[in-house]
């Protein structure tokens, strides 16, 4: 049995559409987690924001 899910995280920085995902399959736990060491950030609310908005200050 084969469920394979490459979930990706979707910034929500205005007027932004990066995203990301991981190589494997994984939850969007998973992702958060392996790319908040490249600068992704979750917000409260559950909004995702990419290194990008971050470093502008869209947080
Ligand atoms: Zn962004």
């Amino acid at each position: 049995m084969s469920a394979d899910t490459y979930t990706a995280i979707n910034c929500d920085g205005p007027d932004c559409d990066n995203a990301t995902h991981l190589p494997i399959p994984s939850t969007a736990t998973q992702v958060r987690a392996v790319r908040k060491a490249d600068g992704w950030h979750t917000r409260p609310g559950g909004r995702d924001i990419c290194p990008d908005c971050w470093t502008a200050g869209h947080r």
